[in-house]
């Protein structure tokens, strides 16, 4: 390697290049490809057998370039260095020094004084500096309100970025060339032109503005004991708002103020303040080097290390307007940019309710999601971090070739892998396995950062299951310091909420029983208002007008959904509930003042308001009035009561009986029947069914029941797939379209208990045909012309959201016949909605079990773990 030095220097590849310029600012970032054009899915390819195709984007701090498509990973990144190089060299490169000279020289020229930029107003501003200081302009906003200047920076030292005082000192170099036009202050860190500027130029800008400003903004304190505070500066025309920052740092004026990057929208200009390290001149930023004074909130937020106090505000000089820019900046400011950091608080602003939405914890398909959807979260969760991209790769599954996994790597910003996930479970439509697995990070994500911050010591621990790898030492610093600042922010989603409020009347549901309920999956509308309350003091919090969710999903706070379970349209509630964190009340519009004083003192609560206003069937349902005459449900009933009557059964159990639909149907025709028996596992259903039941069985003029033989009716809560002996050889039993909302074990399951332990002689399970889905959607996307265009596009994979499978006709008959093989039963198929033979085949699939054995007599087990909800017994026997 003799003279290495200097003929490697020659042979320096584009990639060692962008190393030598940028170091760890330049991220590569390599994706798998395929080059064929026939992906739906934009920006995501799915690999073919064979070789990997590779592309690579390069991100440098100014821009991003991406290369062609290589076999090799090492070639795309060549390419990709090869071709920022080309970007980088379009200007004729001159010296960066002279070129930082020559701006410096045009920003104390007297047209950069009367211009609208950024930085201009600085320069107005301190020629109304009293003293010793007009005239002077800190050094340390000029290379944050002109990008020009800190990129010259940047190209002098590439490594100063997140230095903010290194940046200071090659400005101050560049300014002793300027010595005739620009005086250096290294008392006070300025700089200030020599001569005044002309008259005629003061006059261009007339500072006319004499009223009095005040803005307000929060401090927040390094000790992450003491609440963050709001406080309101003077920021009138006469003054400079840098100096009244720097008053509140405790600093006599702004010589020694930092300022950080953007916080939320790099628009907004929102900022953190704070002060220099004290010994800036000598060893930079030794000070504060054992870190007792770093401010992890502040760090935090900005992702730049601060220490002290700082001052979080929206304050600056625009493009637009040579007037002060200013906005208020609240604790709910605050608590909201904080939020935007962890995934559940993404979900709730997207969703513009603070206190009511929850991260839904698990994607089911896109109509059904409200909000950001799952990969967008993910994706503003890596920004917020200033991370990468996150990386989607689809994948062939090798045994269903149209189906396809999705796998999802997070990097850091070095490029290490963070985390991995690699679901087995594939999907048909790519985007629903990039939703899923999202989802399953996102969830990941939330549950380590809760456990992250109970104990920090476990969290190594965490990770690396079954379908997800974490490389928790690649995470970044400021990910670290999530569990000093976020506190209770999470714990909230796992307290248990339902301690204080259980009983019905507690919700206090007022107004007309319109009998329009919802049931599970429904999407419902609300409004709704929340209040903090403390003895008769109210603090209003925030309101929605329309407000929609799908019951059932976990999308809102439990108590929500219970209360909104139980009303009718048209019907108001009224709960308390105990408080969350105090990050999600201040995150809420309340006036940061009283709530304070309201946390301050013991025994306060939130109070909810909420009227249900809508109620949208899911879309099953719809489907199903939709395309059908009459409806299939109606079908259903229609073809048991056909089985009743052929048989003389007088004894009918109902397995997943839900509302009573079916039940309450029977008695409006005359059969044999004598005993009915309704069993679910949902209290909210069987409550419905009970009441539908009472009045058609009590209400007994002109009713067919009457002259019919029924002689008791019951319901019962409990899971059909643990045996109850009261449901033990019935004449005939029914299970109409309940497998679907279990499990396929638990279906298999129940298939198994039913035959072997219950014993209907005749057994009736339908279940949706999945092959006629194609139809239902179809006939509904044409109909529904409320709905957006995407939706037609995009249609939803299951009939209901809380279906867990739904089958083909061959999958229900191999199911059916293996149960019927083994428990010695019969099984014949048939269904309703469609026709016999006609392709594809019924919406609605029926099997029709019947007992091939007789029953031993005098069997006399009790076994009776479902609970009675209604008794009913006739009293004309
Ligand atoms: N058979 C009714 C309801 C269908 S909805 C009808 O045709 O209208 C499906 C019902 O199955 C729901 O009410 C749900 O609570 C119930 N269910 C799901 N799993 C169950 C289980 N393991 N045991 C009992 N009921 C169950
Ligand atoms: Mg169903």
């Amino acid at each position: 390697m003799v003279g290495g030095g200097s003929s490697k220097k020659e042979v320096l590849n584009p990639k060692a290049i962008i190393h030598q310029r940028f170091g760890d600012k330049a991220l590569y970032n390599i994706e798998e490809v395929q080059d064929s054009s026939s992906n739906d899915c934009p920006g995501l390819a799915i690999p073919r057998k064979g070789p990997c195709l590779y592309r690579c984007s390069l991100q440098l701090p100014e821009f991003s370039v991406e290369s062609d498509i290589f076999k090799r990973k090492k070639d795309a990144m060549q390419s990709a260095a090869e071709k920022a190089l080309e970007k980088l060299s379009d200007p004729p490169v001159e010296d960066p020094s002279d070129q930082l000279v020559a701006r410096l020289s045009y920003l104390f020229s007297n047209e950069f004084y009367s211009l609208c930029h950024p930085l201009s107003g600085h320069f107005r501003a301190a020629l109304q500096r009293a003293g010793s200081l007009n005239g002077f302009i800190p050094i340390s906003v000029m290379p944050v309100y002109d990008s020009k200047l800190s990129n010259l920076c940047k190209k002098i030292k590439p490594e100063i970025e997140s230095k903010p005082l290194e940046v200071m000192s090659i400005i101050i170099d560049a300014a002793t060339r300027l010595s005739e036009s620009v005086l250096i202050s290294k008392e006070f860190i300025s700089l200030k032109r020599t001569d005044p500027y002309p008259p005629e130029v003061l006059q261009s800008i007339e500072n006319h503005c004499e009223q009095e400003i005040y803005v307000k903004v929060i401090r927040v304190p390094y000790l992450i004991e003491k609440v963050v505070e709001p406080l309101t500066l003077d920021v009138s025309a006469n003054k400079y708002y840098m100096d009244a920052i720097a008053r509140e740092l405790g600093s006599v004026d702004a010589s020694m103020v930092l300022l950080s990057r953007c916080i939320g929208k790099s628009s907004s200009d929102t900022r953190l303040y704070f002060h220099a390290p004290h010994s800036y001149q000598s060893d930079k930023e030794k000070y504060f080097e054992d870190g007792s004074f770093l401010n992890a909130r502040a760090s935090y937020l900005s992702g730049q290390d601060i220490y002290g106090d700082a001052i979080l505000a929206t304050i600056g000089y625009l493009w637009k307007s040579c007037d002060l820019f200013i906005e208020d900046v609240s604790p709910c400011t605050y608590y909201r940019l904080l939020m935007n950091k962890v995934p559940t608080g993404i979900y709730k602003l997207s969703r513009e309710a603070v206190l009511a939405a929850e991260l839904p914890p698990k994607f089911g398909t896109r109509s059904n999601w409200r909000g950001l959807s799952p990969r967008d979260i993910l994706c503003t969760f890596c920004r917020q971090h200033r991370l990468p991209e996150p990386v989607f790769s689809l994948v062939v599954n090798k045994d269903v070739p149209e189906e396809t996994r999705c796998d999802v790597k997070i990097f850091s910003k070095g490029q290490n892998l963070i985390l991995h996930h690699y679901p087995q479970d594939s999907f048909k439509k790519q985007g629903d396995g990039i939703q899923n697995a999202s989802s399953t990070i996102l969830l990941w994500l939330k549950n380590y950062l809760t456990n992250l911050q109970v104990n920090q010591e476990d969290f190594t621990s965490y990770g690396n299951g079954t379908d997800l790898d974490f490389y928790p030492e690649h995470i970044s610093k400021e990910l670290n310091l999530f569990s000093f600042v976020h506190k209770k922010l999470l714990a909230i989603n796992d307290t248990n909420h339902s301690s204080s409020v259980d009983s019905a009347c507690s919700y206090n549901i007022e107004g007309p029983d319109s009998e329009v309920f919802a049931a599970n999956g429904c999407l419902v509308c609300v409004s709704y208002s929340v209040f903090l309350v403390k003895e008769g003091e109210k603090e209003f919090l925030e309101k929605n007008d329309e407000f929609e969710f799908e019951l059932g999903s976990e999308a809102v706070i439990p108590e929500f959904e219970v209360a909104v379970a139980q009303m009718s349209v048209g019907q108001s509630a009224c709960f308390n509930v105990e408080l969350p964190s105090q990050e999600l009340i201040f995150a809420a519009n309340g006036d940061p003042a009283r709530v304070l004083s309201l946390l301050s003192s013991r025994g306060c609560y939130l109070e909810y308001s909420t009227t249900l206003l809508q109620v949208t069937e899911p879309l099953e349902d719809r489907m199903e009035k939709a395309q059908f005459s009459p409806s299939l449900s109606k079908q259903r009933v229609n073809y048991a009561v056909q089985h009743i009557r052929a048989s003389l059964a007088t004894f009918l159990v109902d397995f997943g009986c839900g509302s009573g639909s079916l039940l309450d149907s029977l008695l409006d025709y005359p059969t044999s029947l004598e005993r009915i028996i309704g069993v679910d596992i949902s209290i909210k259903a069987l409550a419905r069914a009970a009441k539908t039941l009472h009045s058609k069985l009590s209400n007994n003029s002109n009713n067919p029941v009457q002259s019919s033989g029924l002689k008791s009716a019951l319901l019962l809560d409990g899971s059909i797939t643990t045996f109850d002996s009261r449901l033990y050889n019935c004449d005939i039993g029914t299970c109409l379209e309940v497998i679907e909302h279990m499990s396929e074990d638990l279906a298999t399951l129940f298939g198994n208990v039913v035959l072997s332990s219950f014993c209907p002689k005749i057994l009736i399970v339908s279940t949706p045909n999945y092959e006629y889905n194609v139809i239902l959607q179809k006939s509904t996307n044409q109909t529904q012309d409320e709905d957006e265009e995407q939706n037609s596009t995009k249609p939803c994979k299951f009939r209901n959201f809380d279906h867990k499978f739904e089958w083909t006709r061959e999958q229900f008959q191999v199911w059916a016949s293996d149960l019927a093989g083994k428990h010695n039963y019969s099984v014949g198929f048939s269904g309703v909605g469609g026709a016999e033979g006609v392709e594809p085949g019924f919406a609605s699939q029926i099997a029709v079990f019947k007992r091939g054995f007789e029953l031993p007599i005098g069997e006399d087990l009790v076994v009776a773990p479902y609970d009675v909800v209604w008794d009913w017994r006739s009293t004309n026997i």
